[in-house]
């Protein structure tokens, strides 16, 4: 069997998703989408259940797998419906539908049930992306608190630059915010993770923890709170074969590695086809046998190349982490130019065994 594998980390999940209530001092909402972030969603939220006060997704398919494997509390459609017809489905599955475009307003308006639907009305605070302008949204939550098949609208927004902790904009989207809202009854949202972990004033009733659950630190320099993170997804393999370079030997496709000493080389089972980032340069940090190495050569599809000329002990079977507790995602992510989001989430291919 081949031994590329991912270990997800549950109780590490429990600790960061207990870690952000705490932080957020009211109501988390665990974001599940995209599988979970590669984690597995169904496996995620079956052990967040007991504890959640409820799990985001980006769609209505997302929402029913859940549903299908016995998760009751809310889901919340972080984008909505795509269509009208969405919501019966909706109203079937107990769903919470945001409401961020003119279209979505109109179809709830147009909605004739005996259901009484929760919302999450997104104001566009200044990310510009989703959400209604300050003077649609209040319009919107007027004619929306009016239907008598709305019973509850929490007001969110979400924040554009929150991982940047020493630019404005995160404070400015909280005015425009503060101001669109002044005067009207409801719960609120604003944080994800990089607001939740380094911006308190922005922290409301409700908190939007996505990429910290997985134990990823959206800052480059951790701070007291993130450093609290634990790491959910370990990505494993091991050494299939062991051979020497002589000097002047290239290694792999477009000899991107060329021996400048005589050097020992360990082939993995791990490539980009199993979403290890394809454009990981040389000297990219591996865990060999619990040692940190280096990675040479070229990634290719099902195998990448590591030095072991530092690791005699290393041979046909030896362990190698490419990214867990020690080379974490956010270490791992700036020197692949990809970000710790991407990492987990394109993982393909491997198996994920959960503890
Ligand atoms: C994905 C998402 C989040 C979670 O963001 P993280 O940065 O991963 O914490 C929060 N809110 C909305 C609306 C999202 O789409």
């Amino acid at each position: 069997m081949r031994p590329a594998h991912a270990v997800i980390d549950l109780q590490a999940l429990r600790h960061n998703y207990r870690l952000a209530r705490q932080l957020g001092g009211g109501k988390a909402l665990a974001i599940v989408k995209a599988d979970a972030y590669g984690h597995g969603a169904v496996r995620c939220a079956q052990a967040l259940a007991d504890e959640a006060d409820g799990f985001g997704v980006a769609c209505i398919e997302e929402a029913l797998e859940l549903r299908a494997a016995g998760i009751t509390g809310p889901i919340v459609l972080l984008e909505g419906c795509f269509e009208p017809s969405e919501l019966e489905l909706v109203i079937a599955h107990d769903l919470w539908p945001a409401v961020s475009t003119p279209e979505q307003v109109q179809a709830i308006c147009e909605l004739r049930t005996q259901a009484r639907l929760t919302l999450w009305l997104k104001l566009d605070s200044g990310m510009h992306r989703l959400g209604l302008s300050p003077s649609q949204f209040r319009a919107a939550h007027a004619q929306l608190s009016a239907l008598p098949h709305v019973a509850t609208i929490v007001m969110m927004s979400h924040l554009a630059r929150a991982d940047e902790l020493d630019c404005p904009r995160t404070e400015q989207q909280l005015a425009v915010f503060n101001a669109a809202t002044t005067g009207l009854s409801g719960q609120t949202s604003l944080c994800n993770s990089p607001a939740l972990l380094g911006w308190p004033q922005v922290r409301s009733d409700w908190v939007r923890p996505g990429l910290m659950l997985y134990g990823a630190d959206p800052f480059a320099h951790a701070t007291d709170a993130s450093a609290q993170l634990r790491p959910v997804m370990a990505l494993r393999s091991k050494i299939i074969a062991v051979r020497e370079l002589a000097v002047g030997e290239p290694l792999g496709y477009g000899a991107r590695f060329v021996a400048d000493k005589p050097t020992r080389v360990g082939v993995v089972a791990m490539g980009y086809a199993d979403g290890y980032p394809q454009f990981a340069p040389n000297g990219t940090p591996v865990l060999i046998d619990g040692v940190r190495g280096r990675l040479i050569g070229r990634v290719s599809m099902d195998m990448l190349t590591v030095d072991l000329s530092d690791h005699p002990q290393a041979v046909v079977g030896t362990a190698v982490e490419l990214w867990g507790c020690d080379i974490t995602l956010a270490e791992l992510a700036p020197i692949c130019a990809t970000s710790a989001y991407r990492l987990p989430c394109g993982l393909k291919r491997v198996p994920r065994h959960y503890r």
